[in-house]
């Protein structure tokens, strides 16, 4: 999987992506991150990405053309099945979502800065818009690095122990339940005995009821199969 991220600030994507299971995504040929600078598709001299709202108000706003000069040069090469736009009021992501886009080939992660981009940007070449939740960043890069990241751990083969992704939170629609390491006693607080029986059945029943348990308390509106 190929996944192309546009950006005005390619700078703060740098680190995310170089470190970890992403790097070693990455090291295996399983999962591609590139950055693109918007800049270089930039207008004139100053190679401008940006201008003025109409209808006036404060902020910039990230302008057509450099948008779609950068769009039209990454379709030449590779073909998406989805161009997404990060954006506060979109679509919000989930562990599905997650789910969903790593099930899918490539993918374009566009960026909005300052008060965001042109609309015709958004009605005419974006095919999904996602937020990472209900308050406003100042820039998209973060928003991509979350979904990259997500995304990318669940491709086949990233994770060293296969079965790890399947068990985090809201992958089988339950929160994971608590996990502890040694020692087992420490300054007088100790491990759950269960964890320590070597009884898998056990310790399995002992999980799930934590699992049911957390889900309950911590997303009771939740519609996670309990089942
Ligand atoms: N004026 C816009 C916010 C612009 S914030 C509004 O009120 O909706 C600048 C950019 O940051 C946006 O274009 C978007 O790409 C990104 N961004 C901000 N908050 C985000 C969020 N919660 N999820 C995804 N992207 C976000």
């Amino acid at each position: 999987m190929q996944i192309d991220i546009i950006s005005c600030q390619p700078d703060l994507l740098e680190s995310p992506f170089s470190h970890s299971i992403l790097k070693r995504a990455n090291d295996k040929g399983l999962a591609s991150v590139h950055v693109h600078d918007l800049r270089d598709y930039g207008i004139g001299n100053h190679r401008q990405i940006d201008d003025y709202a109409f209808g006036g108000g404060a902020g910039m706003v990230l302008m057509m053309e450099p948008i779609l000069n950068c769009l039209e040069n990454l379709k030449n090469s590779t073909e998406y099945d989805e161009i997404i736009y990060m954006s506060p009021d979109g679509e919000s992501f989930t562990q599905s979502l997650a789910n969903q886009l790593a099930t899918n080939g490539n993918l374009i992660l566009l960026c909005g800065h300052y008060k965001g981009i042109d609309e015709r940007i958004r009605e005419h070449f974006i095919t999904r818009e996602i937020s990472i939740g209900d308050y406003v960043l100042s820039g998209g890069e973060l928003a991509a690095a979350v979904v990259t990241d997500a995304v990318i751990r669940l491709l086949p083969g990233v994770l060293s122990n296969e079965s790890s992704a399947l068990t985090d939170s809201f992958q089988d629609g339950l929160i994971a339940p608590p996990v502890f390491t040694r020692p087992s006693e420490f300054r007088g607080l100790k491990v759950p005995d269960v964890l320590l029986s070597g009884n898998e059945a056990a310790i399995d029943q002992w999980r799930f009821e934590r699992s049911v348990e957390r889900t309950k308390q911590r997303r009771p509106d939740s519609d996670l199969n309990m089942e």
